[in-house]
């Protein structure tokens, strides 16, 4: 993930992005920046991921004898975390 300021590369399990609260702040450059999924790309992949695990995964989970709901949950905070990415936070 990069810097919106300085495109320094930060890593999503660094410890600037990982206290809690917004916003955070660039270790290199000091400057705000707030963790925020990318809404484009959710819209984008959500038709598609949900096609997937409508007629992929879910029947094989619930073949797995597992919850096919429970497995909706982990899909949707998958989608969010991957689609996440690094804005500007200052005013
Ligand atoms: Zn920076």
């Amino acid at each position: 993930m990069k810097c919106p300021h300085c495109s320094k590369k930060i890593g999503l399990f660094s410890k600037a992005l990982n206290k809690f609260g917004n916003p955070k702040t660039c270790p290199s450059c000091q400057k705000k920046i707030q963790l925020s999924p990318n809404l484009k790309l959710v819209a984008l992949l959500i038709v598609p991921l949900f096609v997937a695990y409508m007629y992929i995964f879910k029947p094989l989970v619930e073949a797995m004898g597992f919850s096919g709901e429970g497995v909706a949950g982990i899909w949707a905070a998958l989608l969010v975390i991957l689609t996440m990415r690094l804005q500007s936070a200052e005013s």
